[in-house]
Protein backbone atom coordinates (compact mmCIF):
# COMPACT_ATOMS: atom_id res chain seq x y z
CA UNK A 1 0.00 0.00 0.00
CA UNK A 2 1.25 3.28 -1.18
CA UNK A 3 1.47 6.16 1.58
CA UNK A 4 -1.16 7.99 -0.03
CA UNK A 5 -3.60 5.90 0.31
CA UNK A 6 -3.25 5.35 4.28
CA UNK A 7 -3.04 8.95 5.23
CA UNK A 8 -6.55 10.45 5.96
CA UNK A 9 -7.95 12.65 3.63
CA UNK A 10 -9.27 15.27 5.40
CA UNK A 11 -12.17 16.19 2.57
CA UNK A 12 -13.73 13.34 4.27
CA UNK A 13 -14.25 14.79 7.88
CA UNK A 14 -16.86 16.96 8.98
CA UNK A 15 -15.97 19.01 11.83
CA UNK A 16 -16.68 16.58 14.62
CA UNK A 17 -14.90 14.05 12.50
CA UNK A 18 -11.80 16.09 12.41
CA UNK A 19 -11.62 16.80 16.19
CA UNK A 20 -11.42 13.65 16.96
CA UNK A 21 -8.61 12.94 14.22
CA UNK A 22 -7.08 16.08 15.85
CA UNK A 23 -6.93 14.46 19.05
CA UNK A 24 -7.12 10.49 18.88
CA UNK A 25 -4.48 10.21 15.92
CA UNK A 26 -2.27 13.27 16.10
CA UNK A 27 -2.54 14.44 20.04
CA UNK A 28 -3.54 17.88 19.51
CA UNK A 29 -6.04 20.45 21.20
CA UNK A 30 -9.61 20.71 19.51
CA UNK A 31 -9.22 24.05 18.26
CA UNK A 32 -6.45 22.87 15.70
CA UNK A 33 -8.85 21.50 13.86
CA UNK A 34 -11.09 24.24 13.51
CA UNK A 35 -7.90 26.13 11.95
CA UNK A 36 -7.39 23.80 9.40
CA UNK A 37 -11.24 23.20 8.26
CA UNK A 38 -11.04 27.45 8.00
CA UNK A 39 -7.64 26.86 5.67
CA UNK A 40 -9.34 23.82 3.79
CA UNK A 41 -12.87 25.08 3.24
CA UNK A 42 -12.43 29.20 3.42
CA UNK A 43 -9.42 29.46 1.85
CA UNK A 44 -9.01 26.37 -0.66
CA UNK A 45 -5.57 25.46 0.53
CA UNK A 46 -4.48 21.97 -0.18
CA UNK A 47 -1.23 22.16 1.27
CA UNK A 48 -0.28 21.89 5.17
CA UNK A 49 2.83 24.21 4.27
CA UNK A 50 0.67 27.34 3.18
CA UNK A 51 -1.17 26.92 6.61
CA UNK A 52 0.98 29.80 8.37
CA UNK A 53 -0.58 29.76 11.69
CA UNK A 54 0.39 26.59 12.10
CA UNK A 55 3.70 25.89 13.69
CA UNK A 56 5.96 24.10 11.80
CA UNK A 57 5.96 20.66 13.75
CA UNK A 58 2.29 20.87 13.56
CA UNK A 59 2.54 20.96 9.93
CA UNK A 60 5.34 18.12 9.25
CA UNK A 61 2.89 15.40 11.61
CA UNK A 62 -0.12 16.87 9.32
CA UNK A 63 1.87 16.26 6.44
CA UNK A 64 3.07 12.54 7.50
CA UNK A 65 -0.53 11.64 8.72
CA UNK A 66 -3.11 13.14 6.48
CA UNK A 67 -3.64 14.63 2.72
CA UNK A 68 -6.59 17.22 1.37
CA UNK A 69 -7.28 15.42 -2.26
CA UNK A 70 -9.92 17.15 -4.22
CA UNK A 71 -11.03 15.41 -6.96
CA UNK A 72 -9.69 16.51 -10.09
CA UNK A 73 -11.64 18.11 -13.04
CA UNK A 74 -11.62 16.96 -16.09
CA UNK A 75 -13.72 19.68 -17.95
CA UNK A 76 -15.06 23.06 -16.74
CA UNK A 77 -17.23 25.16 -18.93
CA UNK A 78 -19.05 28.33 -18.04
CA UNK A 79 -22.60 28.64 -20.26
CA UNK A 80 -23.46 32.28 -21.78
CA UNK A 81 -26.25 32.45 -19.28
CA UNK A 82 -23.45 32.44 -16.58
CA UNK A 83 -24.27 29.06 -15.61
CA UNK A 84 -20.92 26.96 -15.06
CA UNK A 85 -20.35 23.19 -15.52
CA UNK A 86 -18.07 21.01 -13.97
CA UNK A 87 -16.56 17.39 -15.15
CA UNK A 88 -15.28 16.19 -11.90
CA UNK A 89 -13.49 12.36 -12.54
CA UNK A 90 -13.98 10.15 -9.31
CA UNK A 91 -11.53 7.33 -10.29
CA UNK A 92 -10.32 6.48 -13.91
CA UNK A 93 -13.27 5.29 -15.34
CA UNK A 94 -15.80 7.32 -13.57
CA UNK A 95 -17.40 11.10 -13.84
CA UNK A 96 -19.75 13.43 -12.27
CA UNK A 97 -21.58 16.57 -13.41
CA UNK A 98 -21.86 19.51 -10.89
CA UNK A 99 -23.45 22.59 -12.28
CA UNK A 100 -23.14 26.24 -10.47
CA UNK A 101 -26.97 28.22 -11.41
CA UNK A 102 -26.43 31.89 -10.49
CA UNK A 103 -29.29 34.13 -10.47
CA UNK A 104 -30.81 37.09 -8.60
CA UNK A 105 -29.11 37.70 -5.41
CA UNK A 106 -28.28 34.20 -5.29
CA UNK A 107 -26.09 31.11 -6.58
CA UNK A 108 -27.33 27.43 -6.56
CA UNK A 109 -24.64 24.38 -6.76
CA UNK A 110 -26.57 21.34 -8.00
CA UNK A 111 -24.24 18.53 -6.74
CA UNK A 112 -23.98 14.96 -7.44
CA UNK A 113 -23.62 11.86 -4.67
CA UNK A 114 -23.29 8.93 -6.93
CA UNK A 115 -21.77 8.26 -10.14
CA UNK A 116 -24.64 7.13 -12.37
CA UNK A 117 -28.17 5.81 -10.62
CA UNK A 118 -29.68 2.80 -9.91
CA UNK A 119 -33.27 4.13 -9.26
CA UNK A 120 -34.08 4.08 -13.40
CA UNK A 121 -36.33 6.84 -13.69
CA UNK A 122 -37.94 6.77 -17.09
CA UNK A 123 -37.18 10.55 -17.87
CA UNK A 124 -34.08 10.60 -16.51
CA UNK A 125 -30.53 10.77 -18.22
CA UNK A 126 -28.90 9.87 -15.54
CA UNK A 127 -30.37 6.70 -15.42
CA UNK A 128 -29.85 5.86 -18.89
CA UNK A 129 -26.06 5.31 -17.60
CA UNK A 130 -26.51 2.81 -14.73
CA UNK A 131 -25.08 3.03 -11.82
CA UNK A 132 -21.33 2.44 -10.35
CA UNK A 133 -21.24 3.21 -7.15
CA UNK A 134 -21.68 6.11 -3.56
CA UNK A 135 -19.41 9.37 -3.68
CA UNK A 136 -17.28 9.35 -0.66
CA UNK A 137 -17.46 12.34 1.73
CA UNK A 138 -14.65 13.98 0.32
CA UNK A 139 -15.93 13.36 -3.52
CA UNK A 140 -19.35 15.05 -2.06
CA UNK A 141 -17.72 18.63 -0.68
CA UNK A 142 -15.11 18.47 -2.78
CA UNK A 143 -17.85 19.47 -5.91
CA UNK A 144 -18.71 22.57 -3.71
CA UNK A 145 -14.68 23.24 -2.31
CA UNK A 146 -14.32 23.08 -6.51
CA UNK A 147 -16.80 25.84 -7.48
CA UNK A 148 -16.53 27.78 -4.50
CA UNK A 149 -12.42 28.31 -5.60
CA UNK A 150 -13.56 29.11 -8.87
CA UNK A 151 -16.20 31.44 -7.45
CA UNK A 152 -13.60 33.53 -5.07
CA UNK A 153 -16.58 32.50 -2.14
CA UNK A 154 -15.29 33.61 1.26
CA UNK A 155 -18.40 32.39 3.55
CA UNK A 156 -19.43 35.29 5.57
CA UNK A 157 -18.35 37.29 3.31
CA UNK A 158 -18.03 37.53 -0.35
CA UNK A 159 -20.85 34.89 -0.58
CA UNK A 160 -21.29 33.81 -4.23
CA UNK A 161 -22.41 30.64 -3.34
CA UNK A 162 -25.65 30.85 -1.34
CA UNK A 163 -27.55 27.32 -2.08
CA UNK A 164 -26.95 24.21 -2.55
CA UNK A 165 -29.19 21.41 -3.86
CA UNK A 166 -28.27 17.34 -3.61
CA UNK A 167 -30.11 16.90 -7.28
CA UNK A 168 -27.46 16.30 -9.26
CA UNK A 169 -26.95 12.47 -10.40
CA UNK A 170 -27.75 9.91 -7.98
CA UNK A 171 -30.51 9.41 -5.37
CA UNK A 172 -28.51 10.84 -2.33
CA UNK A 173 -30.75 8.61 0.26
CA UNK A 174 -29.10 5.67 -0.57
CA UNK A 175 -25.64 7.37 0.08
CA UNK A 176 -27.04 9.02 3.46
CA UNK A 177 -24.27 8.61 6.10
CA UNK A 178 -21.50 10.58 3.21
CA UNK A 179 -24.10 12.76 2.06
CA UNK A 180 -25.00 14.20 5.47
CA UNK A 181 -21.58 14.62 6.62
CA UNK A 182 -20.70 16.20 3.55
CA UNK A 183 -23.79 18.89 4.40
CA UNK A 184 -22.98 19.12 7.90
CA UNK A 185 -19.80 20.79 6.36
CA UNK A 186 -21.94 22.53 4.16
CA UNK A 187 -23.97 24.20 6.72
CA UNK A 188 -20.84 24.86 9.08
CA UNK A 189 -19.44 28.50 9.59
CA UNK A 190 -16.21 26.30 9.47
CA UNK A 191 -17.00 24.89 6.32
CA UNK A 192 -18.91 26.59 3.81
CA UNK A 193 -21.73 28.73 5.76
CA UNK A 194 -24.88 27.68 4.34
CA UNK A 195 -27.82 28.40 6.72
CA UNK A 196 -30.24 25.06 6.85
CA UNK A 197 -32.66 25.77 4.45
CA UNK A 198 -29.99 26.66 2.12
CA UNK A 199 -29.33 23.53 1.56
CA UNK A 200 -31.67 21.07 0.27
CA UNK A 201 -31.61 17.06 -0.32
CA UNK A 202 -33.89 16.09 -2.87
CA UNK A 203 -34.90 12.60 -3.28
CA UNK A 204 -37.27 10.20 -5.48
CA UNK A 205 -38.97 9.22 -2.24
CA UNK A 206 -36.91 6.78 -0.22
CA UNK A 207 -39.37 7.17 2.87
CA UNK A 208 -37.54 5.39 5.42
CA UNK A 209 -34.95 7.08 4.66
CA UNK A 210 -36.65 10.78 4.91
CA UNK A 211 -37.57 9.79 8.46
CA UNK A 212 -33.84 9.17 9.29
CA UNK A 213 -33.15 12.28 7.62
CA UNK A 214 -35.15 14.26 9.83
CA UNK A 215 -33.67 12.95 12.88
CA UNK A 216 -30.06 13.54 12.05
CA UNK A 217 -30.10 16.54 9.65
CA UNK A 218 -31.67 19.90 9.55
CA UNK A 219 -31.67 20.44 5.57
CA UNK A 220 -34.65 21.47 3.37
CA UNK A 221 -36.53 18.45 1.47
CA UNK A 222 -37.74 18.23 -1.74
CA UNK A 223 -39.48 15.16 -3.30
CA UNK A 224 -39.38 14.42 -7.10
CA UNK A 225 -43.03 13.29 -7.78
CA UNK A 226 -43.59 14.18 -11.43
CA UNK A 227 -47.40 12.07 -11.18
CA UNK A 228 -50.24 12.71 -9.14
CA UNK A 229 -51.20 9.29 -8.83
CA UNK A 230 -49.83 5.96 -7.95
CA UNK A 231 -50.21 4.20 -11.66
CA UNK A 232 -48.38 7.03 -13.31
CA UNK A 233 -46.15 7.29 -11.00
CA UNK A 234 -45.08 3.55 -10.80
CA UNK A 235 -44.16 4.20 -14.31
CA UNK A 236 -42.08 7.00 -14.35
CA UNK A 237 -40.43 6.90 -11.06
CA UNK A 238 -40.58 3.03 -10.08
CA UNK A 239 -39.55 3.03 -6.74
CA UNK A 240 -43.15 4.28 -5.92
CA UNK A 241 -44.22 0.54 -6.65
CA UNK A 242 -41.86 0.04 -3.37
CA UNK A 243 -43.02 2.91 -1.53
CA UNK A 244 -46.70 4.35 -3.12
CA UNK A 245 -47.67 8.09 -3.21
CA UNK A 246 -49.57 7.56 0.46
CA UNK A 247 -46.64 6.29 2.54
CA UNK A 248 -44.23 8.99 0.90
CA UNK A 249 -46.66 11.73 2.06
CA UNK A 250 -46.64 10.60 5.11
CA UNK A 251 -43.65 10.59 5.29
CA UNK A 252 -43.19 14.31 3.78
CA UNK A 253 -46.02 15.27 6.80
CA UNK A 254 -43.86 13.43 9.55
CA UNK A 255 -40.82 15.42 8.63
CA UNK A 256 -42.49 18.98 7.83
CA UNK A 257 -44.02 18.62 11.60
CA UNK A 258 -40.39 17.94 12.62
CA UNK A 259 -39.15 21.13 11.48
CA UNK A 260 -42.01 23.23 12.41
CA UNK A 261 -42.58 26.22 9.88
CA UNK A 262 -40.39 24.47 6.92
CA UNK A 263 -42.20 23.43 3.88
CA UNK A 264 -41.45 20.95 1.71
CA UNK A 265 -41.06 21.01 -2.40
CA UNK A 266 -42.66 18.63 -4.85
CA UNK A 267 -40.93 18.80 -8.21
CA UNK A 268 -43.21 18.04 -11.29
CA UNK A 269 -41.66 17.54 -14.30
CA UNK A 270 -43.85 18.06 -17.32
CA UNK A 271 -44.00 15.99 -19.66
CA UNK A 272 -45.76 16.11 -22.92
CA UNK A 273 -49.49 14.15 -23.21
CA UNK A 274 -48.26 12.23 -20.17
CA UNK A 275 -48.79 14.20 -17.28
CA UNK A 276 -49.66 17.30 -17.93
CA UNK A 277 -53.27 17.55 -18.63
CA UNK A 278 -56.34 19.08 -16.68
CA UNK A 279 -56.92 15.97 -14.48
CA UNK A 280 -53.62 15.47 -13.64
CA UNK A 281 -53.51 19.45 -12.14
CA UNK A 282 -56.41 18.63 -10.42
CA UNK A 283 -54.99 15.77 -8.51
CA UNK A 284 -51.96 17.46 -7.74
CA UNK A 285 -54.20 20.01 -6.30
CA UNK A 286 -55.99 17.76 -4.20
CA UNK A 287 -52.75 16.15 -3.35
CA UNK A 288 -50.96 18.99 -2.02
CA UNK A 289 -53.72 20.59 -0.34
CA UNK A 290 -54.39 17.16 1.61
CA UNK A 291 -50.32 17.83 2.58
CA UNK A 292 -51.16 21.22 3.99
CA UNK A 293 -54.13 20.06 6.12
CA UNK A 294 -52.16 17.54 7.61
CA UNK A 295 -49.38 19.83 8.43
CA UNK A 296 -51.84 22.35 9.34
CA UNK A 297 -49.66 25.01 7.63
CA UNK A 298 -50.82 26.78 4.61
CA UNK A 299 -48.62 26.60 1.52
CA UNK A 300 -46.57 23.82 3.50
CA UNK A 301 -46.27 22.33 -0.15
CA UNK A 302 -44.90 24.05 -2.68
CA UNK A 303 -44.27 22.76 -6.33
CA UNK A 304 -41.85 23.68 -9.16
CA UNK A 305 -43.01 22.87 -12.28
CA UNK A 306 -40.11 21.63 -14.67
CA UNK A 307 -40.52 21.60 -18.20
CA UNK A 308 -39.20 18.25 -19.22
CA UNK A 309 -35.31 18.61 -20.96
CA UNK A 310 -35.04 15.95 -24.01
CA UNK A 311 -32.04 14.23 -24.15
CA UNK A 312 -31.24 11.79 -27.60
CA UNK A 313 -32.86 8.69 -26.90
CA UNK A 314 -35.48 9.41 -24.72
CA UNK A 315 -39.16 8.61 -25.45
CA UNK A 316 -40.79 11.72 -23.35
CA UNK A 317 -41.28 15.17 -25.03
CA UNK A 318 -41.19 18.82 -23.82
CA UNK A 319 -45.20 19.96 -23.73
CA UNK A 320 -45.76 22.82 -25.92
CA UNK A 321 -46.02 26.63 -23.73
CA UNK A 322 -49.31 26.92 -23.63
CA UNK A 323 -50.25 23.26 -22.23
CA UNK A 324 -47.12 24.62 -19.66
CA UNK A 325 -49.32 27.80 -18.66
CA UNK A 326 -52.74 26.13 -18.59
CA UNK A 327 -51.44 23.39 -16.14
CA UNK A 328 -49.68 26.29 -14.16
CA UNK A 329 -52.73 28.32 -14.04
CA UNK A 330 -54.68 25.70 -12.74
CA UNK A 331 -52.47 25.49 -9.90
CA UNK A 332 -52.80 29.53 -9.40
CA UNK A 333 -56.76 29.14 -9.77
CA UNK A 334 -56.29 26.61 -6.91
CA UNK A 335 -54.48 29.41 -4.75
CA UNK A 336 -51.21 27.16 -5.27
CA UNK A 337 -47.62 29.45 -6.13
CA UNK A 338 -46.60 26.92 -9.12
CA UNK A 339 -43.36 28.34 -10.48
CA UNK A 340 -41.69 27.13 -14.09
CA UNK A 341 -38.08 26.52 -13.78
CA UNK A 342 -36.66 28.37 -16.39
CA UNK A 343 -34.08 26.05 -18.15
CA UNK A 344 -30.38 27.44 -17.65
CA UNK A 345 -26.93 26.34 -19.13
CA UNK A 346 -28.79 25.06 -22.57
CA UNK A 347 -25.63 25.33 -24.78
CA UNK A 348 -23.63 23.09 -22.47
CA UNK A 349 -26.32 20.94 -21.51
CA UNK A 350 -26.45 21.86 -17.90
CA UNK A 351 -30.47 21.72 -17.19
CA UNK A 352 -32.23 19.83 -15.01
CA UNK A 353 -32.21 16.13 -16.04
CA UNK A 354 -29.04 16.46 -18.65
CA UNK A 355 -26.50 15.82 -15.73
CA UNK A 356 -24.46 12.96 -17.53
CA UNK A 357 -20.81 12.20 -16.64
CA UNK A 358 -19.20 9.51 -17.15
CA UNK A 359 -20.17 5.98 -15.80
CA UNK A 360 -18.95 2.46 -16.01
CA UNK A 361 -21.91 0.84 -15.55
CA UNK A 362 -21.01 -1.77 -12.69
CA UNK A 363 -24.28 -3.97 -12.97
CA UNK A 364 -27.02 -4.73 -14.33
CA UNK A 365 -29.61 -1.65 -12.89
CA UNK A 366 -32.47 -3.92 -12.01
CA UNK A 367 -30.01 -6.21 -10.14
CA UNK A 368 -28.45 -3.36 -8.47
CA UNK A 369 -31.81 -2.10 -7.74
CA UNK A 370 -33.02 -4.62 -5.82
CA UNK A 371 -30.04 -5.16 -3.99
CA UNK A 372 -29.63 -1.79 -2.44
CA UNK A 373 -34.08 -1.70 -1.58
CA UNK A 374 -33.30 -4.69 0.20
CA UNK A 375 -30.13 -3.52 2.04
CA UNK A 376 -32.47 -0.70 2.81
CA UNK A 377 -35.07 -3.97 3.88
CA UNK A 378 -32.88 -5.00 6.26
CA UNK A 379 -31.97 -1.73 7.58
CA UNK A 380 -35.47 -0.87 8.48
CA UNK A 381 -35.82 -3.92 9.97
CA UNK A 382 -32.93 -3.67 11.90
CA UNK A 383 -33.59 -0.27 13.23
S1 LIG B 1 -34.34 11.18 -11.36
FE1 LIG B 1 -32.85 11.08 -9.66
S2 LIG B 1 -33.42 9.19 -8.56
FE2 LIG B 1 -34.39 9.05 -10.59
S3 LIG B 1 -32.88 7.93 -11.85
FE3 LIG B 1 -32.50 10.14 -12.13
S4 LIG B 1 -30.87 10.61 -10.63
FE4 LIG B 1 -31.81 8.65 -10.02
Amino acid sequence: MTETTTRQNLLELDREGLELFFVDTLGEKRFRAHQVMKWIHHRHVTTFEEMTDLGKALRTKLEAHSEIRVPAIQFDKPSVDGTHKWLVGMDGSNAIETVFIPDKGRGTLCVSSQVGCALNCQFCSTATQGFNRNLSTAEIIGQVWIAARHLGNVPHRQRKLTNVVMMGMGEPLMNFDNVVRAMSVMRDDLGYGLANKRVTLSTAGMVPMIDRLGEESDVSLAVSLHAPNDELRTQLVPLNKKYPIAELMDACVRYALRKKGESVTFEYTLMKGVNDQPEHARELVALLRAFDRAVQMKDAAKINLIPFNPFPGTRYARPDDEVIRAFQKQLNSAGMIAPVRRTRGDDIDAACGQLKGQVADRTRRQAEFNKQLQAQGNADAAA
